[in-house]
């Protein structure tokens, strides 16, 4: 099934940029596709109209057959992983976690039972009280990963969610990513300029270069291509 379409989904920025001229994909439910490119061809632009966070200036957004265009990013069931993992410093993991939850006015138990379900499978049990600022990096991210999955989102997006972190721990991070959303069969849209995170984690890949798509295929494809 299709579960994400972007029919010509264009953007032009208010001082006149057009950043993406007209993009079509369609990803099917449960595909991992990454979006990679170098730095401002328009990867974040693409993934932050999918998100809701930027207004689309043409074309058409569809997540399961629905018009997204005009939707506020709370109500297009996704969840986004962000760079610098946007946590709150004032928070502890288990508040950062639970937050959006407790927004949607979920009762209390509820909660406790998917954050520990969650933190269970992250690895992030014994750090539940902890404040961001007393963890490590990759624990950061784990947390930021744990707070888009509480939320059973429909669609995952992450936006260059391994560029803080060391060599080593990006390579585990991506591996821990992957089994995970194999695991929860999560539609993801994933965004770096690492060509070899992208080639590794695809399902398939879109290469973006000046807002275009300029391929789109598994890594076998593009790998083979001249
Ligand atoms: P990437 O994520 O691939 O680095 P971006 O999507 O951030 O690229 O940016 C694509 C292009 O759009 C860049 O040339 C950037 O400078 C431009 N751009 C991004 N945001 C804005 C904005 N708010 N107004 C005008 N131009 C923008
Ligand atoms: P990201 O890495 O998430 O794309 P950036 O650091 O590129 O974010 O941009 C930070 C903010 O500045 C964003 O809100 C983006 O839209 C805006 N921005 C980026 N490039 C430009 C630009 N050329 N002109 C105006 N605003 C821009």
């Amino acid at each position: 099934m299709t579960d994400v379409i972007l029919e010509k989904v264009g953007k032009t920025y208010p001082n006149g940029y057009q950043a993406i001229p007209s993009v079509d994909l369609s990803i099917e439910e449960g595909e991992f596709i990454v979006l990679v490119g170098p730095s401002g061809c328009g990867k974040s632009t693409l993934l932050r109209m999918v998100a809701g966070l930027e207004s689309i200036s043409t074309g058409e957004l569809r997540i399961r057959g629905e018009r997204m265009n005009e939707k506020e990013p709370a109500e297009r069931d996704i969840a986004m992983v962000f760079q610098n993992y946007a946590l709150y410093p004032h928070m502890s993991v288990y508040d950062n976690m639970a937050y959006g939850l407790k927004n949607r006015g979920i009762a209390k138990n509820l909660i406790e039972e998917k954050v520990s379900d969650v933190a269970k499978m992250l690895g992030l049990t014994e750090l539940l009280q902890r404040k961001p600022r007393q963890l490590s990096g990759g624990q950061r991210q784990r947390v930021a990963m744990g707070r888009a999955m509480v939320r059973d989102p429909k669609v995952f997006l992450f936006d260059e969610p391994l560029s803080n972190l060391d060599a080593k721990l990006r390579v585990q991070m991506r591996v821990e990513i992957r089994q995970l959303q194999r695991k929860l069969g999560t539609t993801t849209l994933y965004v770096t300029h690492d060509q070899v995170e992208a080639m590794t984690l695809a399902d398939r890949l879109v290469v973006l270069n000046k807002g275009k798509a300029e391929q789109i295929g598994t890594p076998m494809d593009l790998y083979n291509k001249p």
